[in-house]
């Protein structure tokens, strides 16, 4: 700590809320905090418009919970805040440690930077209940499957929140403040959640109030509102999970709500141990599968991703992807599946679609989802895992009434043909395109790569 009187920076990045902010809370014991967000393009530019208004709103919304004190600087870090820090007579810049291959290498940079300035990078707590590399198995080492670091996750366990940060906001001079960056907001046409701290928390409340007793059924069908719609405001921290997790008792819908927090914590914690699996695969011996590439293949993505697969639980996801900015997860698997099994074209591609439409849009959660069902990641049942698009458009939209929403040009057939509108006795809608490949034969096909691949590990 120092002298109180010392002005400190805080530095949000995906922390964008005050209450339970232990990092917020470092930085007001050690005096005056001047909030800051850095406009990184290295982050900021690849991010779809959909992740970017979402964090411009958010941004707005700390701006007036620190009374006008935010100051949005344009990067890259280590300059802007070093700057910044010299220019207030700031000894620390705070902030919530991040694990991402990106943001600890920036980290490190600012580190460095602030070091040689005289100034010093003070992080404290992270995005996680559990910080990421603090559970092992019973030989040390880190986990690889979910169930034991599951077990190992809730026996560790987590701080209560620690309430709203006591802060004494700094105003920063005039000419600083004339420099500040414009944030360019993207107009995007879809409805989006409203992206501040008191929303994520009233989407908590409803969640509790009426869904997490039947979480367990209904979270795998997506006609229903049976989830939480809380994945935006974990990932940019409008939510702590430490929130969402204290006010969770044992019920089974409650204990199974639990489980889907740890995966998120799961994936951040093999992204820690691997960074390289942001973008090749985590079992590296299925990094040779034979992908296809080429004109044809960038069509059939291109049908995949405008919901015109003819597959009709396929097309629902994606276009609800498209008009939401959001997925129900049984349907990112299939519509993933779908892609990778059926179309053959490698996941990084489809990962990295949902990553420029989400507005929960996370590396660690994201990747890693895509690689559980590419077959290349952590899934214990791994590549003969093939989702077929029919029976499980059957199992889990039995009236069809989320493809009927998502799909209005065959929202007439009836239960029995809506999620293979081709066997219908009366014909196929002409508004619906027919299948663009046979599910059966491109089983065979998937199947066989593997089985291609597996002889040469030998
Ligand atoms: P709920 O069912 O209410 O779950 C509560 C929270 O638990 C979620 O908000 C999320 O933070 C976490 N969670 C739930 N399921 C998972 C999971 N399988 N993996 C990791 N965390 C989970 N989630 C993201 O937050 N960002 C992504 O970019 C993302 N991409 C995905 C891509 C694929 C291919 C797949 C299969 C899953 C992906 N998920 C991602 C996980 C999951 O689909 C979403 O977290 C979930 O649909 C969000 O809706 P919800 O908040 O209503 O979830």
């Amino acid at each position: 700590m120092t002298d109180g009187s010392r002005p400190s920076l805080f530095w949000f990045r995906r922390d964008l809320r005050l209450a339970d902010n232990p990092a917020l809370i470092a930085a007001a014991e050690a005096g005056p905090v001047l909030p800051v967000f850095v406009l990184d393009r290295a982050l900021w530019d690849p991010a779809g418009p959909n992740r970017r208004a979402f964090l411009a709103a958010a941004l707005d919304g700390l701006s007036e919970a620190t009374g006008g004190s935010l100051l949005v600087v344009d990067g890259p870090p280590e300059a802007a805040l070093v700057k910044l820090a010299s220019a207030i007579g700031a000894t620390e810049i705070h902030a919530a440690e991040d694990f991402g291959p990106y943001g600890r290498s920036r980290d490190q940079r600012v580190h460095e930077a602030a070091a040689a300035a005289g100034h010093s990078l003070v992080l404290t707590d992270s995005p996680y209940a559990v910080r990421p590399g603090s559970v092992f198995t019973g030989s040390g080492t880190s986990y690889k499957v979910f169930t034991p670091f599951f077990r190992s996750w809730k026996a560790h366990g987590w701080d209560n929140p620690s309430g709203l940060a006591d802060v004494i906001w700094f105003d920063a001079p005039e000419e600083l403040r004339s420099q500040q960056a414009t944030i360019e907001k993207p107009s995007i046409d879809i409805a989006m959640p409203e992206a501040t701290e008191a929303a994520a928390h009233d989407t908590l409340d409803g969640f509790l109030a009426d869904g997490v007793g039947g979480y367990g059924t209904r979270r795998d069908l997506p006609a229903v509102e049976g989830t939480s719609r809380l994945s935006p405001y974990l990932k940019w921290g409008l939510i702590h999970p430490r929130q969402v997790l204290e006010r969770l008792g044992g019920s089974p819908g409650e204990e199974t709500f639990r489980s889907e927090i740890c995966w998120r914590e799961f994936y951040a914690e093999v992204l820690f141990n691997r960074p390289d699996s942001a973008r090749a695969a985590y079992v590296q011996k299925m990094a040779a599968m034979e992908v296809d590439e080429g004109p044809e293949t960038d069509q059939l993505f291109t049908a995949w991703a405008d919901g015109q697969t003819g597959y009709p639980i396929v097309d629902a996801g994606m276009r609800q992807l498209l008009a939401e900015g959001w997925m129900h997860n049984r349907v990112r698997m299939i519509v993933a599946s779908f892609l990778v099994k059926d179309l053959h074209i490698d996941w990084t591609r489809g990962a990295r679609h949902f990553m420029c439409q989400l507005f929960d849009g996370d590396l660690a959660s994201n990747n890693h989802g895509w690689q559980w069902v590419a077959g290349t990641g952590t899934d214990a049942s791994p590549y003969f895992r093939i989702f077929n698009p029919i029976s499980q458009g059957k199992k889990f939209d039995p009236d069809g009434a989320y493809v009927r929403r998502w799909v209005p040009e065959i929202a007439h057939l009836p239960d029995r043909s809506i999620h293979a509108p081709w066997t219908e006795k009366t014909g196929a809608p002409a508004a619906y395109p027919a299948p663009i490949v046979d599910h059966d034969e491109e089983r065979k096909e998937s199947l066989a790569r593997y089985d291609r691949l597996k002889r040469n590990w030998a």
